[in-house]
């Protein structure tokens, strides 16, 4: 019974290692599967030579049962040897181009051999040696297995020879084990051929194997490794991805943009200027879009920064109303707001990306109910030097359904799109808001009746400063228009579209600044003595980047002049990375006219004397008094935000009265000729005038009359004609006085 205990300790050493294996959660490729079955087969033969053991030593004369029995332990053996060979090939060629075709191929060539292999085995004879305390098998079928075997062996070595560069692969490492094994066995043997240890070694080998190279809990984290490493490529590729459209996109945009607005100060008629404000707006919600998508990015990879300041809450609060008044345009909404009075003036936060909270909050509002109400809200509770605001945006919409509640956060879920299938939107906003109240440390709550509307409220705390609003720092102090006559501006781009819009852009400012199309020509305008106060410099330039270009700059002895950083890359911190860099400032295109401002009145103070001489020249108008309109019941704050300034305003006020006097005949006429068509078409163009000049009355009746004409109401007309006549007479009047005509 000595023969018994190796293959005793061999089967059980299978056993723990099956259980232990089969118990784990595994991962499922080909190696792991290969392995699975080198421990099942192992398993068995350990089991085999048990019985075979057994049985001889009892049943002696089972001579028949023990050479089938032996024979099957030959197969086992075998298949564990066929097996070990895939798994090494299958590591040599893993990876490699059509390697998982090679090593199919190779796994059906093979079985049918070891198939044959095994036919042969079973074929021939085998001898018993049995004295009943010794035993061991020998013959033909004996010596066929280990030719067989010696093949195999060959096959591995030619597999790892395959895959030459990577003799240490560690993965190799059983079949080292195996070989160091196999020479053992055979020495052993020699001295002791009764010894029964062949299927204890390929135990062992498992045993090795299962904890080296093929622990379950091990290849799991590796693999999650590989994914985490994965994941990360492909979140930084995404994030440059981004980058790249976000500037894709900018750079066309800054065209649009800039271009734009300058013409919206042309001298154009109402018509042509409602188009090009219809431009703006969608090129602004386009960018509304690009910027919500950097947000996501920006929150997904924890770089957003809340920015806290001191701000003027009161201001902050009536911007958002005003912006809002804006955006819900044509809709019949009643508009209602609320805010405390008591609300302290000045505050401690993030008054931007409040504004952004509120102003997407309200959006949502608008662009989800057809008619009714929107109610903005905000109560305050003071505690000691904390201001909590709570913020509410209630509107009378189609509201949302339980079940969308819980999504109502999530990035890119977007509900109702049967019935919402004109209205805009990314789905990105309410996840946004939620990431930006949640990095305030403040909450957001929804409720919402489906079908009759919905009210968020929001609650953020902020730190009250016990401050005068006047000694804010640049609060309350509105931009005015300036002049920067005479300044040297030099403006760097290698698109010859942005240093158009760049310098239409600056002939507001009465400068007229140099172009040059990249750095080098840049350092040689430098370098000609010219003296520039400012240069406005973009960055992705070809050859030499802005970045560079300013590197040789500052080498230049004597160059003194700030540069602003001009780019269509917005992504998270560039700001910060542009001033880290040496730029003075950073102006993201598309080029707000308004940060433009205050950099050209930062940097160009010094150029003010010589302002003043140009300005001389300049004819002042005699100032109108716009609280006349004002008293007269026009919404000149409105018109104003909507057209951009005074100067356009009032040059929409002329138009407005040229066109009436071709407009209004023509009106009589459609009415006569019961046109609703054509008639409809002037009430909306007298509705667009007079939406634009804040003359909401006559607004509301032309829209009127603009709806009855698209339904061809003539009686509705013809019965309201008069009273849209006289407020349209009355605002004429009114005009005239104003503008002295
Ligand atoms: P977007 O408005 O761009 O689609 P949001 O993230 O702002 O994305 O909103 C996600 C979805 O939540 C919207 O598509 C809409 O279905 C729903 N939703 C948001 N606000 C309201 C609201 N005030 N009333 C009804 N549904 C709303």
């Amino acid at each position: 019974m000595f023969n018994l205990y190796i293959p005793v300790c061999g089967f059980f050493c299978a056993l723990l290692l099956c259980i232990c294996f089969f118990s784990k959660k595994r991962i499922k490729n080909n190696e792991t599967k290969i392995f699975s079955w080198m421990l099942i087969t192992s398993f068995l033969d350990c089991i085999l030579m048990v019985s075979i053991i057994t049985i001889a030593y009892l049943f002696k004369e089972q001579i028949f049962l023990l050479k089938i029995l032996n024979k099957i332990d030959y197969i086992q053996f075998l298949v564990w040897i066929w097996l070990l060979f895939l798994y090494v090939y299958y590591i040599s060629v893993q990876g490699k181009e059509k390697g998982e075709r090679a090593y199919q191929k190779t796994f059906q060539y093979t079985s049918v051999l070891t198939a044959v292999e095994a036919v042969l085995i079973v074929a021939f004879p085998v001898e018993l040696f049995n004295t009943g305390k010794t035993m061991y098998s020998y013959g033909t079928s004996a010596n066929l297995l280990y030719a067989f075997c010696g093949i195999d062996i060959l096959f591995i070595l030619l597999a790892i020879f395959l895959n030459s560069k990577s003799f240490k692969n560690k993965k190799y490492l059983p079949f080292y084990v195996f070989m160091v094994f196999a020479i053992v066995v055979m020495l052993l043997r020699i001295i002791n051929p009764g010894l029964v240890i062949v299927t204890a070694v390929l135990a062992y080998c498992n045993l090795v194997m299962y904890f080296t190279i093929e622990n379950p809990d091990m290849k799991m984290v590796e693999q999650l490794n590989i994914e985490k490493e994965r994941a990360e490529k492909a979140n930084h590729a995404k994030t440059e991805f981004l980058s790249n459209m976000s500037h894709e996109i900018r750079t066309p945009l800054n065209a649009i943009v800039g271009f734009s607005q300058a013409l919206m100060e042309e001298d154009l008629p109402p018509s042509a200027k409602e188009e090009i404000s219809d431009i703006l707006m969608s090129s602004n919600n386009l960018l509304e879009i690009v910027n919500g998508i950097l947000d996501i990015s920006k929150i997904e990879a924890n770089r957003l920064e809340i920015v806290n300041t001191e701000y003027n809450s009161h201001k902050l609060m009536k911007d958002i109303q005003t912006l809002i008044k804006g955006r819900i345009g044509d809709k019949p909404l009643e508009f209602r707001s609320y805010i405390d009075a008591s609300m302290p003036p000045v505050l401690f936060g993030d008054f931007v990306r409040i504004k952004q909270i509120i102003i997407n909050l309200l959006t949502n509002a608008v662009k989800y109910t057809k008619e009714g109400f929107v109610e903005f809200k905000v109560d305050t509770v003071i505690q000691g030097e904390i201001c909590r605001l709570i913020i509410s945006v209630e509107d009378s919409g189609i509201g949302i359904k339980l079940e969308d509640i819980d999504k109502l956060f999530r990035k890119f879920e977007r509900f109702e799109l049967e019935k919402n299938i004109t209205t805009e939107g990314t789905g990105l906003g309410l996840a946004i808001t939620k990431s930006l109240v949640e990095l305030m440390n403040g909450k957001i709550v929804v409720q919402s009746i489906y079908g009759k509307g919905s009210k968020f409220t929001v609650a953020l705390d902020q730190r009250i400063i016990p401050k005068d609003i006047h000694e804010l720092e640049g609060e309350g102090e509105e931009i005015e228009d300036f002049s920067c006559f005479g300044a040297k501006v030099l403006v760097v781009d290698d698109n010859k579209i942005n240093l158009k819009v760049a310098k239409r852009l600056l002939r507001d400012y009465q400068i007229e600044p140099d172009l040059v199309l990249s750095g080098q020509e840049c350092i040689d305008k430098v370098l000609e003595g010219t003296q520039y106060d400012l240069i406005l410099m973009d960055d992705m330039m070809p050859h030499m980047s802005g970045t560079q270009t300013l590197q040789n700059l500052k080498n230049i002895i004597g160059f003194h002049t700030p540069v602003i950083a001009l780019t269509a890359n917005a992504i998270s911190g560039m700001k910060e990375k542009y001033i880290a860099n040496g730029f003075n400032d950073y102006l993201s295109k598309p080029i707000n006219q308004k940060d433009l401002s205050i950099a050209l009145q930062k940097y160009l103070k010094k150029s003010e004397k010589k302002l003043e001489e140009g300005k001389i020249e300049v004819q002042e108008e005699p100032k109108k008094d716009i609280s006349y309109l004002k008293e007269q019941g026009f919404d000149v704050d409105h018109g104003i935000e909507l057209l951009s300034d005074l100067d356009t305003y009032e040059m929409t006020l002329e138009g407005f009265l040229e066109e009436s006097e071709t407009r209004i005949p023509k009106m009589e006429q459609f009415k006569q000729a019961k046109d609703a068509a054509n008639y409809a078409i002037l009430a909306h163009a007298m509705k667009s005038d007079a939406k634009y000049l804040g003359i909401m009355t006559l607004a509301d009746l032309a829209l009127q009359h603009e709806m009855a004409g698209k339904e061809n109401r003539m009686d509705y007309i013809e019965e309201h004609y008069q009273e849209l006549m006289n407020e349209v007479e009355k605002d004429i009047a009114i005009i005239k006085n104003y503008l002295g005509k």
